[in-house]
């Protein structure tokens, strides 16, 4: 029989990786104050990003932990009618947290920018009508051949008083670490790394992220997460499991074709 206790990627072990965190001393910084005070950093700090790409409810989960813990996170959430949940956006950010556009308009319009960008204004208000507004960040869409960080190719977020995106606006002096594919940087990833920067720091496990952080081998870190990975119980992480499986072999079959 499993014991949940000893899983990866559940609820449990994301407690673990955030006591790691703030016992060895890395300042929460979120997005938007990263982006706002880049030359005035705290000498070791976590940007912790958290994808919101289909159950708030385990974002609203993982934002508790966090806060009980002092830990500030950015949350980032798409439009779709069962994630756009107005009551947990504002509940998150009540707890100190930031809240961000989590954008796939280019993929969603199938590549017709005009029509992305018209979107991305109406999804934009939709948010500033419940929440502050400041750091957006893609979607990865990996099934569709668009890469939705292009629309800003053509367009300038700042033209919405976006003062970021998660992506394009950090800096290679980040360390970035992401649960994308099941792992830590797996390579079962097609678009979720910082572009340009090539130096990756692999972690199999949860367990290694946190022996590097209690070994203080990096100044930062900026770790993506995606909370519904992160189950409260077996039944959950099955489902969770499966899944992965499901979008990893799919990801292999697209990596292979795009050779
Ligand atoms: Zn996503």
């Amino acid at each position: 029989m499993l014991d949940f206790n000893e899983l990866d990627f559940t609820i449990v072990k994301f407690h673990k990786l955030c006591s790691a965190l703030v016992n060895n001393n890395y300042v929460p910084v979120t997005m938007e104050h990263y982006l706002s005070s880049r030359n005035d950093l705290p000498e070791r700090f976590v940007i912790m990003r958290h994808d919101i790409d289909k159950w708030p409810k385990a974002g609203l989960r993982a934002a508790h932990v966090e806060k009980d813990l002092g830990l500030k996170a950015t949350y980032y959430f798409r439009t779709k009618n069962n994630v756009f949940v107005p009551q947990i956006i504002k509940e998150i950010e009540k707890m100190g947290h930031e809240v961000g556009y989590h954008y796939e308009n280019l993929s969603t319009a199938d590549g017709d920018y005009e029509k992305a960008i018209g979107l991305f204004e109406e999804d934009v208000n939709r948010f500033r009508e419940i929440c502050t507004l400041k750091t957006i960040c893609m979607h990865g869409a990996s099934l569709s051949k668009h890469d939705n960080r292009d629309l800003w190719n053509k367009y300038d977020f700042r033209d919405f008083g976006i003062l970021g995106e998660a992506y394009l606006s950090v800096g290679d002096e980040l360390n970035y670490f992401t649960d994308t594919g099941r792992g830590w940087n797996s390579k079962s990833n097609l678009r979720d790394f910082i572009p340009g920067k090539n130096k990756r720091i692999f972690a199999d496990t949860t367990d290694n992220l946190i022996g590097l952080i209690e070994r203080g081998e990096v100044d930062n870190l900026y770790i993506t997460l995606h909370p519904e990975r992160w189950s409260a119980n077996l039944s959950g992480w099955s489902f969770a499991w499966v899944l992965d499986l499901g979008y990893n072999s799919a990801k292999a079959i697209l990596r292979w074709m795009r050779k």
